[in-house]
């Protein structure tokens, strides 16, 4: 079981500036009175008791807690300390200055293919070192790809918000129906067993928006979106794909597979001739295709614009369309657990409250 510190944090660390927020509370720089190093805070309120709707269960907080002891790779946001009051747990981790990687790809002119690999490469790194020890991250999207710093000219990918991830044991079953919509695998969506090969769908989606600047599964709202998803319903369009490489093509259809044994593991993705080319003529075309820029910059900008706003819940919608729950304890309870179902990011008290409420109604 993860060891809490009972110190208060505030003693041993001079806390800065908000960096961000997420479901359950606030991210900030703190600065380390002893040393004057800069990290990052977690907060985490707790659920003050088993009837609040309010705050994490600790259960889920010590399990985000093992994940992160677990996972030391430089792809990786790593923890340093855990800190723990009646109300909250503060999670110290590594300070991650660089932004998003799709903000600091959408201020640049233009970028080729294989500049594009640089990071994906990256990203597949720290998921096949995670998936090697069999944790699942549950939520890859864009917000939660960082980067080291964004003044280096190749920053360090840094995966973080391990608040969804599992440990999967061998012989048990795991589902669960959070996540965001855009980026979630059938299995999710369906209710049945989920495995590492959920996360290299979403791995898959980010890939496809990220040459083409679409999404795509996206529908006009939600449920058309997760139709979209189960039905496998997506293409190549030629007015989006127009400078893409057909291997960067052929490596995006072998994540979108229903079927998740069948599709790429992190492994095999490493080796694909996309990311590493077997060929003079392989490596030149990835030089030469660029991603559609244009179309990017948009998606971003619109992307951005939905972070600033407070999303219906992606298991909200599961639930209302009652596409999938086998039976409704176990749903009322993934409900319940349901951390990362909005694409914001700035969600405030009360529109937990709604949300919470929502999800258990
Ligand atoms: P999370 O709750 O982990 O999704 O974090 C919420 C937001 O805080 C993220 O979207 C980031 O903008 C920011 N953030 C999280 N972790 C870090 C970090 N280690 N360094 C800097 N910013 C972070």
């Amino acid at each position: 079981m993860a060891v809490f510190k009972l110190d208060n944090v505030e003693d041993l660390y001079e806390i800065g500036e908000i960096l961000g927020s997420g479901h359950f509370g606030q991210v900030r720089e703190v600065r380390e009175r002893a040393t004057g190093t800069r990290w990052a805070a977690k907060f985490l309120k707790l659920r003050r008791n088993a009837s609040s709707r309010l705050g994490l269960e600790r259960k889920n907080v010590e399990r985000e807690v093992e994940i992160l002891q677990a996972l030391q790779h430089g792809n990786i946001m790593a923890l340093r300390d855990v800190f723990e009051n009646r109300a909250e747990v503060v999670l110290i981790v590594e300070l991650i200055s660089g932004g998003e990687l799709f903000d600091f790809i959408a201020a640049k002119e233009s970028l080729t293919e294989s500049e594009a690999i640089e990071f994906i490469e990256q990203i597949l790194q720290g998921v096949g070192y995670m998936h090697s020890k069999n944790i699942a991250h549950f939520d890859l999207k864009p917000e939660n790809i960082m980067l080291s710093d964004k003044d280096s000219l190749l920053p360090d990918i840094k995966i973080i918000d391990f608040g969804l991830a599992q440990c999967l044991t061998q012989g048990e079953e795991y589902r669960s129906m959070c996540g965001t919509p855009q980026y979630i695998a059938p299995e999710v969506i369906n209710y049945t067993p989920l495995s590492v090969a959920t996360d290299m769908w979403s791995i898959g989606v980010i890939t496809y928006i990220l040459l083409s600047g679409m999404s795509p599964f996206q529908g006009d709202t939600n449920e058309e979106t997760l139709r979209n998803i189960v039905e496998m319903n997506y293409e190549f369009d030629d007015r989006h794909f127009k400078q893409t490489t057909a291997m960067a093509k052929d490596f995006i259809q072998k994540l979108l597979v229903k079927e998740q044994s069948e599709r790429m593991t992190a492994e095999e993705c490493l080796l694909h001739p996309w990311i590493k080319p077997l060929t003079k003529k392989q490596a030149a075309n990835r030089k030469r295709s660029s991603i559609n820029m244009r179309n990017f910059k948009k998606f971003n900008a619109r992307r951005k614009w939905k972070m600033s706003y407070n999303m219906v819940s992606a298991c909200t919608h599961l639930s209302r369309m009652q596409l999938l729950c086998k039976t409704r304890d176990t749903e009322n309870q993934e409900l319940r657990q349901c951390e990362s179902d909005q694409e914001d990011t700035e969600t405030n008290r009360a529109s937990l409250m709604r949300r919470r409420l929502s999800s258990s109604s």
